[in-house]
């Protein structure tokens, strides 16, 4: 049966140089989640082996899901190479078609001195496979399947298709980030497209309750457990800024169409230091241009003005059904579509402006003092480090995020 998964490596085989560090941290990956034990790895250039010994194939191939810098995989059957067993090991593997499909066989012989050509194989397997499967019929340009026939030195690999796997980066290799996480839909998949880019990101969520409710944050934890099973070791760090006198401050002093910008540039403020104390070089969010109305390009210019970090916006150009579709991809949709808004979405101005102006952020920032509150929030972050199994629940009505914690502690 299936006796090993065979991994091809993505974008990173081009990385010239770094290729081999990019091949190891890849690695790396594959056994946080796939720990060597039972299961065995075999390098070999631009592809990994893991040998199952047993291992289920599914559960190893739902792990390699979550690993970016991954081309795809496939299932493999390793036989004596001759063509009898190549065609019963094909046998198996396109047992699992039932209905009509098109196929095509595609041989590779490093064994030189086997008495076929790989063409030759190719159509030998192809004519004794399509005669035992009805279902099956030939087309060379277009097929459904391919299946594919590896003569070796030793023996025969024979796999079906390739399983597209995330490509992209390795977490990790091109550096950290950090993602304002809301309870929306945006926010989550703009951090899962920073990491299968190889960015490494903490999530930095402003919380306001009792403002807001608990449920909102619970929203944003239950988000963040989805988004470790990308991170490294599967795990990744959230931290809850307490943002509540700031935001009521701010809703009390800022005229109201400015209360989302004045909001965007503190909780960049926020963010800039946040990010400087931990030694990261860029913010990321999930704005998309002309998604809602606080999302214009002057009003990310205005948000933006007040941090010197790079901000990256991974959903900048895409469309809502894409992003919608990623979201359901990563299992983060149902959580973001709960009822609870967040701060954003609650206090919602009636007419903000869609054309902020520095000149008048700066003029209503001078409206208060922000800094003492800033020092404030940024001394108080509570910090958690998820993974997919753990077990949090904010289900304590009437308390701030922060008493939460600190009850369940
Ligand atoms: P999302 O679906 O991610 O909430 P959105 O379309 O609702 O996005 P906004 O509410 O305008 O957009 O927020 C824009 C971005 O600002 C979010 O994608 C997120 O990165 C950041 N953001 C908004 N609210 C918060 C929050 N409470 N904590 C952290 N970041 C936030
Ligand atoms: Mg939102």
């Amino acid at each position: 049966m299936i006796d090993r998964i065979l991994v091809r490596y993505g974008d990173l085989t081009l990385k010239g140089r770094n290729k081999k560090s990019f091949i190891n941290i890849c690695l790396q990956r594959i056994r946080e989640r796939v720990p060597e034990g039972k299961v065995k790895y075999i390098k070999s250039h631009n592809r990994l082996y893991i040998i199952l010994n047993g291992e289920d194939p599914d559960a190893v191939i739902r792990a390699l899901d979550t690993v970016p810098g991954l081309a795809g995989y496939a299932r493999v059957i390793r036989c004596e190479k001759s063509i009898d067993s190549i065609v019963a090991a094909s046998g198996k593997l396109l047992n699992r078609f039932k209905k009509p499909r098109t196929m095509k066989v595609e041989t590779k012989r490093t064994d030189k001195s086997f008495p076929l050509t790989s063409q030759e194989i190719s159509i030998k397997v192809a004519s004794l496979v399509l005669s035992h499967h009805e279902n099956l019929s030939a087309d060379v340009h277009h097929p459904d399947i391919t299946l594919n026939v590896e003569v070796r030195k030793d023996d025969a690999y024979v796999y079906v298709d390739f399983t597209q796997g995330l490509r992209g980066f390795p977490v990790g290799t091109m550096g950290k980030g950090i993602t304002l996480l809301s309870g929306g839909i945006d926010s989550p998949v703009a951090a899962y497209l920073a990491m299968v880019k190889g960015i490494e990101t903490d999530l930095l969520h402003f919380e306001s309750t009792p403002l807001t409710s608990i449920e909102s944050s619970q929203k944003v934890i239950d988000l963040a457990k989805k988004l470790s099973a990308y991170g490294i070791k599967r795990s990744i760090r959230l931290h809850m800024v307490p943002f509540v006198e700031l935001h009521q401050t701010l809703l009390e002093m800022v005229p109201e169409p400015y209360h989302i910008t004045i909001m965007r540039r503190m909780m960049m403020r926020i963010a800039e230091r946040f990010a400087e104390q931990d030694h990261t070089p860029v913010l990321i969010n999930g704005e998309s241009i002309g998604q809602v109305a606080s999302q214009t390009l002057d009003s990310m210019k205005v948000a933006e003005a007040v941090t010197s970090l790079p901000v990256l916006r991974p959903l900048a150009v895409m469309e809502k059904n894409d992003i919608s579709a990623i979201a359901r991809k990563i299992g983060t949709y149902k959580i973001s579509v709960r009822p609870f808004e967040d701060c954003c979405a609650i206090y919602v101005p009636s007419s903000p402006v869609t054309h902020p102006r520095n000149y008048y952020a700066e003029r209503y920032e001078r409206l208060f003092d922000y800094e003492p509150l800033i020092e404030t929030a940024i001394a108080n972050i509570k910090t958690l480090t998820l993974s997919p199994e753990s077990d949090i629940q904010l289900d304590v009505a009437g308390l701030t995020v922060r008493e939460a914690l600190e009850t369940g502690e």
